[in-house]
């Protein structure tokens, strides 16, 4: 089941959530490239981060980025650390205009983290919510309240616990749009110019944890007070070109070898592609075994955190399942404690046999089990 540099490696299909499956390829070039990269004598995680040779790799980094996204020069592009969690304080610390409301759509525990840090500084006016269904699908276009007023209006893109995606985004028109786009990012076309601020952990689609990508309209970066701590301004770290004080210099290196990745895959057009493929396949098992099913609703369902239940949610069954698969071979399928029931993260790292080999585990399961 396994392709032949996998075998050799021992090397198993991740369905983790994040930290997630990084491309073999990446990682037999880091192992490579490890001990002396590209003759200077060291490893990238012994460089300093004012050396040339690092300044060379994050802007590679960084030019990967912007053509994988097809971000203009409208935009910052900024390596920071801390995580998502991080920008969830560091949004509207930059962003919350005094007396006006942020605009927040509800779609589970990322914008409820999102809207505890918000509502620190401003007053969160929840533009729609589907917290009453459990967050099983997204709020239809007609169900979105927006405040003519607000600072900025703050959506995540993707639910990595749900399984919801956005596959279009609300217009807001002046009003900057800010996506957390941690468990989506680079998996699908978006149009950037739609948006003011996109942020997302790189530990799911582009790197190891410990970097955090932050895409920034420039005007916006003017916006917050020159009172607030250096560190936590935009205007720092797009002034300092993300080396205001040391950067996760490794990360920032893993991030380039996985934009190159990509464009040798023939860029986000063909990742994308891939990515319907494999969500195609594992949603067809679901729906077709009669014996799982999706909790999502099917315009809604995330290409990317494949979220689902046996039938009758059957926890003992559910246990058993991810237990068998993992002995076959297929780790990290345990839905999020918060939901339950079982998950299978595909992002764009992981391989098409991969889901082609849980989709023949899923159909074993069933005819076993049923
Ligand atoms: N937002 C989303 C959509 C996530 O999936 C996660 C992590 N799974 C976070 C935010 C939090 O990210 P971090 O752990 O990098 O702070």
């Amino acid at each position: 089941m396994k392709t032949g540099s996998e075998e050799k490696t021992g090397r198993i299909f991740n369905f983790s959530a994040g930290p997630a499956v990084l491309p073999l390829e990446v990682l037999e070039q880091a192992r490579d490239e490890m001990i002396n990269h590209h003759a200077s004598g060291m490893s990238v995680m012994e460089m300093s981060h004012r050396s040339p040779e690092f300044e060379a790799i994050a802007a590679r980094a960084e030019a990967g980025v912007r053509k994988q996204l097809n971000a203009s020069a409208d935009y910052e592009i900024l390596f920071l650390q801390g995580g998502a969690s991080h920008q969830f304080a560091m949004v509207p610390m930059n962003l919350a205009l005094a007396n006006k409301p942020i605009d927040l759509i509800n779609t589970g525990v990322w914008t409820q983290k999102a809207w505890d840090e918000a509502a620190k500084l401003a007053v969160v006016n929840i533009a729609a919510t589907t917290e009453p269904e459990k967050f099983r699908r997204l709020p239809r276009p007609d169900e979105i309240k927006l405040n003519p007023n607000a600072s900025y209006v703050h959506l995540c893109s993707n639910n990595t616990i749900a399984g919801t995606e956005w596959s279009d985004f609300p217009e807001t028109g002046s009003i900057p749009l800010v996506a957390d786009m941690s468990s989506n990012i680079l998996s699908r076309p978006v149009d950037v110019s739609r948006f003011g601020l996109i942020f997302a952990g790189a530990q799911k689609n582009i790197g190891p944890s410990g970097v955090t990508l932050v895409v920034i309209r420039k005007d916006l970066i003017e916006r917050a007070s020159k009172n607030l701590p250096v560190i936590l301004q935009y205007r720092t770290h797009a002034k300092e070109k993300s080396l205001y004080n040391t950067p996760p210099t490794y990360g920032i290196y893993m991030v380039a070898l996985v934009m190159e990745w990509m464009e040798r895959q023939g860029g986000l057009a063909a990742v994308e592609k891939k990515n319907i493929e494999k969500a195609r396949l594992l949603y067809d098992a679901i729906d077709s075994l009669g014996f799982y099913y999706s909790p999502v609703e099917k315009k809604d369902r995330s290409r990317m955190n494949v979220v689902f239940r046996i039938q009758g949610d059957k926890e003992d069954l559910e246990k058993k399942f991810v237990n068998e698969a993992a002995a076959e071979g297929l780790s990290g399928l345990k839905g999020h404690r918060l939901v339950g029931g079982l998950r299978a993260s595909i992002y764009n790292a992981q391989p098409l046999e991969g889901v082609k080999a849980l989709v023949d585990f899923m159909k074993e399961f069933s005819r076993k089990n049923g």
